[in-house]
């Protein structure tokens, strides 16, 4: 073999990439000039952006686009799926911006681009069929714009036809992603032409043994049936004539991978497959199609069991026909398919025939109308016998969900919105109680990061601990809800307990009593009184801050008018392990030791500020809401903090300081920049310190980088 005919062999049967030249000549055969003219400006953007770049195969890389958009004009797409194509690697390969793109030839291109670009960044990890089918969805489900995906297959139809230029082990993987994800992917949105070629190329790359040995029999197949064909197909016309039916009748061609997934799925030898004729009539109506059928039945005897009726009950892509098999000459078999031409239409493209391009068509809307009308009708088609299949395309292309990976590689349906603390209950009620900290691919994130498709998740769980009631205000999926409502109503109510206790203990202090020292029966009484239950409901209510402590303890005192003398208020005593019913203030966020006070607000118990704080100043206004407060000991546990860091502009600065902090053992919780000029920007961060002096560790780690400029604890 020579070396010019071993590179030929890369494409199938010695075809060559096909040049912007005969692109060009197709696309003008039935696109409007303007349209072809983007197109060319299209191309010389992308050939100048891609310039210099080289296929493995040792061909200018702008080959391929043009390779793909030939694909997608032989199902004579519309000009910006064709454009869109072009453009399709520009943004990730090249320097090329989206925004570029939109700016260029408009955003309806620029989104196809996009998707196309964001679906390359996901990968597929797992291999079982149940994971396959979910990553299906997952593709689906990123796409709003279903001609992202017509780009992608013809991106990995060119991918395919072109995959000799792989090594080995590249090319058999790629092959069986292509059979797993691709081909059904085209199967689904009834894409016959490009489903067919993916299967036969993945076929071939994966199992080339079989494929020869396939591809031999079913030559010598057509040898044999070469002598019978003409007379059946014949036979079959004249039937048509008479009977003044309108009809094309022609043999049908097999392909090596149906043959080969016949033969598993129904687990039958090679020759059973395929010596059988395969015949397809087209006719102009329903009716004719039956009346067809019985023609059929009536020139050969029909194989019992093996009609079937798709017209009535459409395939799930919607394909619809008229299936039957007969005994033809020699008790050889012929299988007949039967339908309308509207039915072949959709049987051969699907959903890209509401793609094409139509003459007087001013913009993408109508088509984009037409496709989500096909979608409708494949539910509506399928209404007989799932439901089940409304609900998968509405997930497919109405997406409303996430899929995401568990570390493992299963996957995992989200709903769109979705957080690790989501992420966390959907795997396990535990799970998400006791989660701590979350990975989202293999990086520390906040819990309340948002998840997006294709990330892989890892949840990290701590013995003991507990639910954040600030998580209720993020969760969006209704596991989580639930079990978080659950969980704070019984873990508020015994805290509310415990500090009304500690919060009318101190009232007592005042005068020189305590909640023990009163007389048995007397806090149930005086509960009684203001209509609570028992005691226990009137610390409860005091915890919570409904009523005032200092106002309670007045009504506990003993009756007898022998009033305690009155001692100085001491202060309020906050370990940091209280939960729910101590909060602290997210206006100057108190940290370890700082002084402090505390305020009642009611309904959520007592909010720790520190005693510099400008919100501080309500003080004067209600004096009763505020008590003296003092850090108990060093409290075992992390606090927040905020800090306002000012730097130059420069590229990745945020990323360095960001770096620097995780450095230091500390979570960021959450960023914002503000821009202070044009050569300065203001990063404030919510971080996570257990006192002051690990914020000073911080601070002064930031402090010494170049770009850092000045770095500031807030204080309101
Ligand atoms: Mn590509």
């Amino acid at each position: 073999m020579s070396y010019a005919s071993t590179l030929l062999g890369f494409l199938p049967g010695g075809r060559r990439a096909p040049g912007i030249a005969q692109l060009i000549s197709k696309l003008e055969s039935y696109l409007p000039p303007d349209h072809v003219d983007r197109i060319r400006e299209a191309y010389e953007y992308a050939d100048a952006a891609h310039k210099g770049q080289k296929r493995r195969s040792g061909e200018p890389y702008i080959t391929h686009p043009v390779a793909v958009a030939d694909v997608l004009a032989d199902l004579r797409m519309d000009g910006a799926t064709i454009a869109a194509a072009i453009l399709h690697d520009v943004v990730e390969d090249t320097v090329a911006s989206t925004q570029e793109i939109a700016e260029r030839y408009g955003q309806e291109i620029a989104d196809i681009v996009d998707g196309v670009t964001k679906l390359d960044q996901i990968q597929f990890k797992n291999r079982q069929e149940a994971q396959a089918e979910s990553f299906r969805k997952m593709l689906l489900a990123m796409v709003r714009d279903i001609r992202v995906i017509m780009v992608k297959l013809a991106d990995r139809v060119h991918n395919m036809r072109t995959l000799g230029a792989m090594p080995p082990a590249k090319r058999r993987l790629v092959a069986r992603e292509t059979l797993d994800i691709y081909a059904p992917i085209a199967n689904r949105l009834g894409i016959h032409s490009i489903k067919l070629e993916l299967e036969e190329l993945g076929f071939k790359s994966l199992y080339p043994k079989r494929y020869r040995v396939i591809e031999r029999e079913l030559k010598r197949a057509r040898g044999n049936q070469k002598e019978f064909l003409p007379k059946i197909t014949d036979n079959l016309r004249r039937a048509l004539e008479r009977a003044g039916i309108d009809g094309k009748v022609e043999a049908r061609e097999k392909h090596l991978f149906s043959v080969y997934a016949k033969m598993r799925r129904k687990k039958v030898a090679l020759n059973e497959v395929i010596d059988v004729f395969g015949v397809r009539v087209v006719v102009s109506g329903v009716d004719e199609c039956y009346r067809t059928l019985g023609l059929a039945h009536g020139l050969y005897r029909p194989m019992p069991g093996r009609f079937k009726d798709y017209i009535a009950i459409p395939r799930v892509n919607g394909y619809q026909s008229l299936h039957t098999t007969l005994f033809g000459p020699n008790g050889m078999p012929i299988e007949v398919q039967i339908r309308t031409a509207e039915m072949h239409e959709m049987a051969e493209s699907g959903i890209a025939a509401h793609w094409t391009y139509k003459t007087g068509e001013k913009d993408g809307i109508a088509r984009q109308e037409r496709a989500r009308e096909w979608l409708k009708n494949v539910a509506q088609l399928q209404e007989a016998s799932a439901e089940e299949v409304l609900e998968s395309v509405k997930v497919d292309l109405f997406p409303d969900k996430v899929y995401v990976f568990t570390p493992k590689g299963d996957i995992m349906r989200l709903p769109r919105g979705a957080t690790c603390v989501d992420f966390a209950y959907a795997v396990h009620t535990d799970v998400g109680n006791r989660c701590v900290a979350a990975k989202v691919d293999r990086r520390l994130a906040p819990l309340r990061t948002v998840l997006r498709n294709g990330q892989t998740v890892e949840v990290i769980t701590a013995k003991g601990a507990q639910p954040n009631p600030a998580w209720a205000s993020f969760v969006v999926s209704a596991k989580a809800r639930a079990a978080i409502r659950q969980y704070l109503k019984g873990l508020k109510r015994g805290e509310a307990v415990d500090l009304g206790a500690r919060l009318l203990n101190q009232a007592l202090e005042e005068f020189k009593l305590s909640v023990r020292s009163l007389p048995a029966g007397r806090l149930d009484q005086v509960a009684g009184t203001l209509g609570f239950q028992n005691g226990k409901e009137l610390l409860e209510k005091i915890g919570l801050g409904e009523r005032p402590a200092p106002l309670m303890a007045r009504r506990l005192l003993p009756r007898d008018g022998e009033m305690p003398e009155v001692g100085p208020q001491m202060p309020l005593s906050i370990a940091g392990t209280e939960g729910l019913v101590v909060s602290y203030a997210r206006c100057c966020f108190p940290l370890p030791p700082d002084a402090i006070v505390a305020y009642l607000s009611s309904g959520r118990g007592v909010v720790i500020h520190r005693d510099n704080c400008g919100n501080v100043a309500g003080f004067r206004k209600q004096p009763e809401k505020w008590i003296p407060a003092v850090w108990e000991k060093q409290p075992n546990r992390t606090f927040r903090a905020e800090i306002k860091v000012h730097v130059s502009n420069r590229m990745g600065v945020l990323a360095q300081v960001a770096a620097q902090i995780a450095a230091q053992e500390t979570n960021i919780d959450h960023v914002n920049v503000t821009a202070e000029g044009d050569h300065t920007s203001m990063i404030t961060l919510e971080i996570e310190v257990r006192d002051r002096s690990h914020l000073a560790r911080v601070v002064r780690a930031i402090k010494v980088m170049p770009d850092v400029l000045r770095v500031e604890r807030t204080l309101a």
